[in-house]
């Protein structure tokens, strides 16, 4: 069924550079639609499809943002570093899963106690490194039993439904995108006139760094990025801070980070636009000051690739839970589909 692909996607583990257990769902899915495909060095997941001349490569990122171990202390408390951009707020008193060698297991995100704080402490963020893990171990002994220094963490996978089209998952950004892609793969005709790379990259969240080597690789003629984006849809953000809705359709994106990140070839930008427009596909533009996606360094490879960013916009991502409206997925399936048909028919 379609939700248990998605759920399936966002509870696996998978902070950068520990894709492997998303790289195996997607494999699995990719080997019924495509005809090859393989890994690089970097972990990058690239399957093709069609045999026209031209190559299209669609980059989602298989990486989530997390924690790794970085010390037992001798109660058996874990310290921990941060893989990606997370709000030092988001972690307090949440439920992570430590991927061992052998098993999962579930570990508390604590800190001093309110209660026992001075008042002038009780007024500031408490920074990730004031607090730890707790793994129920009676000591450094025991927890060195369970876990190791550089073990992997995650936020518990959380997946479910909050009304009939919103739905809610750990590591959203980006097991959406890689949903997305992989049904695009499916939607695709075998005699489609190109050759379509879908590409689940690698350690985005930590510098675009498996996109970079796979462009390089694959010279694309265009490329597109999907990713998730924030939605301004909640108290407190201005329309002016971010006027995109959850439920109005995907995201796509003029500039990012102030225009640091990607820039929308114009070219790229026409194509998306107009295609939802003849296909009734709703859509919102993305013109964004802060984030970045693979689509930033695809852009700039070699000689500059024409690439286009598609994003599901989504609330609360890099927390514990994300929210989504399912038909902005679907749309975004549409979208792309149709898009990719579009060029492979003007050649
Ligand atoms: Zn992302």
């Amino acid at each position: 069924m379609k939700m248990e692909l998605i759920r399936q996607l966002c509870n696996a583990h998978g902070i950068s550079g520990y894709e492997s257990d998303v790289t195996k769902i997607m494999e699995k899915e990719l080997k019924k639609t495509c005809v090859k495909v393989e890994t690089d060095n970097l972990g990058n997941l690239i399957a093709t499809k069609g045999k026209g001349k031209k190559k299209i490569m669609i980059a989602a990122h298989m990486d989530e943002i997390g924690l790794m171990i970085k010390h037992i202390d001798d109660q058996g408390f874990l310290s921990f570093i941060k893989i990606g951009g997370i709000d030092n707020r988001a972690l307090m008193n949440q439920r992570v899963h430590i991927k061992t060698k052998k098993t999962t297991i579930t570990g508390i995100i604590g800190s001093k106690p309110p209660h026992l704080q001075k008042s002038k402490e009780k007024d500031k963020v408490i920074e990730h490194d004031e607090m730890f893990i707790d793994i129920g171990a009676k000591n450094k002994k025991e927890a060195e039993k369970r876990v190791e220094i550089g073990d992997p963490v995650i936020f518990e996978p959380n997946y479910g439904q909050l009304s009939k089209e919103t739905y809610y998952g750990k590591a959203i950004d980006n097991r959406l995108g890689c949903y997305i892609m992989l049904k695009v793969m499916e939607n695709l005709s075998d005699k489609i006139n190109l050759t379509v790379y879908a590409v689940g990259t690698t350690q985005e969240e930590v510098g675009l760094k498996g996109a970079r080597v796979c462009a390089f690789r694959l010279n694309p003629e265009y490329a597109f990025a999907v990713d998730t984006t924030i939605a301004g849809d909640t108290p407190q953000i201005k329309k002016t801070e971010s006027s995109l809705e959850i439920g109005k359709g995907p995201a796509i994106t003029i500039t990012e980070a102030s225009g640091r990140g990607v820039v929308t070839h114009p070219r790229i930008r026409e194509l998306l636009t107009k295609t939802a427009k003849e296909n009734k596909i709703p859509y919102q533009m993305d013109v964004i000051e802060g984030g970045m996606t693979d689509g930033a360094i695809i852009y700039l490879t070699r000689e500059g690739i024409p690439t286009g960013v598609l994003s599901v916009p989504c609330r609360y991502i890099h927390g514990a839970t994300g929210v989504f409206d399912i038909r902005d997925v679907n749309d975004t399936i549409k979208l792309l589909t149709k898009s990719i048909e579009k060029i492979s028919e003007s050649i």
